[in-house]
């Protein structure tokens, strides 16, 4: 049994370092217990959070704990009278092979979504149910708008654009290079998309929002807020999803304190902004997600790429490339075979 351990706290950005690999004996499942075999781990922006001591929502993951993630994997052995062996399921078995579980924490996956397991990691699971739910319900996106998001050609912000042009929104897309712009027009139907990396980035996303902004998806913060601030219209909404640009910092910076400017601007333009964790707030309206992105995926309306790692020990280095934007894509380990 393989399992990656965190074996230090980043200071700024993770290094590889931070993480060990190391052999453990494959555990054997007691009464009531399966054993698991990882198929797929999906990697994600979160597990920044977990590698640091900080107070957050979800607790740290400890010193020489093993890094956790969800998974897709088959059981190997079962004493649980619900599972047999061979079945695929959604889990939290983490950045290793075999996990035990008792059967509390791990869903099977329905017979329609065996094709594709590692989709209910992705745009059938919790990035895909992010996407959704803070779109429909914070965006309250109507047609004819227009809504911006970053990291557009990634795991949630591809779902927002796809959702929201299914919604009749005008969609502007913001992502980190010319490929992953290409790929979110060209394949997820986005009306324009900006490279960040470009110096008159600022300049190219107004002209591409000629009405201005009435949804503003925060996946990103930094820069990319910045140039999104001047162009937000009256009554905008903001679901305030994610700040992957802070993530590796130590400490906010010092300089210009934009925040009294913000205040003004929401209280002016009556902006809506809200913060959301999508398990804490969402978790029971999974159901309500599936039954409309099932039938979309099914029929090519709405796609995630995947963007696939072969092998346990190179997730390390995936997830520190997923932090600098390495990823094109969904961000998935495949950890070992069907
Ligand atoms: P992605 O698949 O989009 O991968 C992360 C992407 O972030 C990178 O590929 C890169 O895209 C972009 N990025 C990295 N660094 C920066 C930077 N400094 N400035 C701007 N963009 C950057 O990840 P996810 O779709 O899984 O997550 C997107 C966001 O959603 C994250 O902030 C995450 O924390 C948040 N999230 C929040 C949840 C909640 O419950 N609130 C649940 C799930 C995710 P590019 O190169 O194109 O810029």
């Amino acid at each position: 049994n393989r399992r990656i351990v965190l074996a230090s706290r980043p200071t700024g950005a993770p290094v590889p370092g931070n993480f060990r690999l190391e052999t453990s004996d494959i555990p054997q499942p007691g009464d009531r217990q399966v054993l698991l075999r990882t198929v797929f781990l999906s990697l994600d922006p979160y597990m920044r959070g977990r590698m640091s001591a900080a107070e957050s929502y979800a607790s740290p993951v400890e010193l020489d704990a093993v890094m956790g993630a969800g998974t897709v994997s088959r059981v190997e052995t079962s004493n649980h009278p619900d599972f047999a062996p061979g079945d695929w399921v959604l889990g939290y078995a983490g950045w290793q092979d075999y996990a035990l579980s008792d059967g509390g924490d791990i869903k099977k996956l329905p017979a329609d979504a065996l094709a594709h397991p590692s989709r209910a990691l992705g745009v059938l699971g919790m990035p895909g149910f992010t996407g959704y739910m803070g779109l429909m319900d914070i965006g309250q996106p109507k047609p004819g708008e227009t809504l911006v998001v970053a990291a557009a050609s990634g795991a949630v912000g591809s779902v927002v654009g796809q959702v929201a042009r299914l919604e009749g929104c005008r969609t502007v897309g913001i992502a980190g290079g010319k490929d992953k712009c290409r790929y979110a027009m060209e394949t997820l139907g986005f009306d324009a998309c900006i490279d960040r990396r470009d110096a008159d980035f600022a300049e190219q996303l107004a002209r591409a929002c000629p009405r201005g902004i009435d949804i503003y998806f925060e996946n990103v913060g930094g820069a990319v807020f910045d140039a999104v601030i001047p162009l937000l219209n009256t009554s905008a909404r903001i679901p305030l999803c994610g700040l992957i640009a802070n993530y590796n910092m130590e400490a906010l910076p010092d300089g210009k304190d934009r925040l009294p400017f913000l205040q003004a601007l929401v209280l002016r333009k009556r902006i809506r902004m809200q913060g959301f964790i999508i398990s804490l707030d969402y978790g029971h309206r999974y159901d309500e997600f599936i039954q409309a992105m099932g039938p979309w995926v099914n029929a090519g309306k709405v796609q995630m790429r995947e963007d696939r790692i072969d092998g346990l020990e190179h997730a390390p280095l995936a997830f520190i490339g997923l932090l600098a934007g390495k990823n094109f894509g969904k961000l998935v380990v495949r950890v070992g075979s069907d």
